[in-house]
């Protein structure tokens, strides 16, 4: 069911919350009425009026489920407020007590509909985190890749040319914050061979272990990896 349009704007920036769809002018067969008229596009073209029902538009909206004043804000300029990850960073009060289990609740709403009660607290603190030391970002995207088999952005990250062979090697072996998972095990567990064999010859550890003390070897043996497996066995020789 599509969301009702409203005519919310983000309390950062001060634009509406909805966001014009881009598109491609060859692919529009239907009549000109689909257009956006100048005037509704007001001063920015980004943002026309959201209750114009000629704007092929989505939502793009964070609302804190805490904040006196039900504050919007756009996904992207939530995460770059720099207030504390406990405060709406529009009216500066605090919405979640200072605990580290307490969570930061609210409603988003994007091109994929609507979620109730996403906590943005571990996103805030993720992201905070990535904008400190980049090349965490740069490794849990990696870790992504390897898990989705996304082969063409691997060899993106271990051809980059800002890195030395050893930089490329430390990445590949360095585990992530929630299960010590490396990127071989995220490769392992989905059983991306392809892959495997690249981190394996870009130096990456078969014998490392995670916070639950498994090599990767075992969650390819798990899900049937075989061919994985193979891999990680002729590499190491053990398991
Ligand atoms: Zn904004
Ligand atoms: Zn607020």
């Amino acid at each position: 069911m599509p969301i009702p349009r409203d005519d919310t704007t983000c309390a950062l920036c001060g634009e509406s919350t909805w966001i014009v769809l881009a598109r491609a002018p060859e692919s529009e067969s239907d009549s000109d009425n689909d257009m956006i008229p100048e005037e509704a596009a007001g001063t920015s073209t980004r943002y026309p009026n959201p209750l114009d029902d000629a704007a092929d538009v989505v939502p793009d909206d964070v609302v804190l489920h805490n904040c006196p004043s039900a504050h919007h804000f756009h996904w992207q300029c939530f995460l770059s407020h720099s207030e504390p990850e406990t405060h709406c960073p529009a009216c500066h009060v605090a919405i979640v007590p200072n605990d580290d289990d307490a969570k930061l609740l609210a409603t988003i709403r994007n091109e994929g509909g609507q979620e109730d009660d996403f906590d943005l607290r571990p996103v805030l603190i993720e992201e905070r985190l990535f904008a400190t030391s980049p090349h965490l970002r740069t490794h849990a995207a990696l870790c992504a890749a390897c898990f989705t088999g996304d082969e063409a952005s691997v060899l993106d990250i271990l051809s980059s040319p800002s890195s030395s062979p050893a930089e490329i090697t430390h990445l590949i072996n360095t585990p992530d914050l929630d299960k010590h998972w490396t990127p071989l095990f995220y490769a392992a567990v989905s059983g991306r061979a392809g892959i495997v064999a690249l981190l394996l010859n870009n130096g990456a550890d078969p014998n490392v272990r995670d916070k639950f003390e498994h090599v990767p070897a075992e969650y390819a043996s798990e899900e049937g990896h075989v061919e994985v497996l193979d891999l990680l066995r002729g590499a190491r020789g053990v398991y």
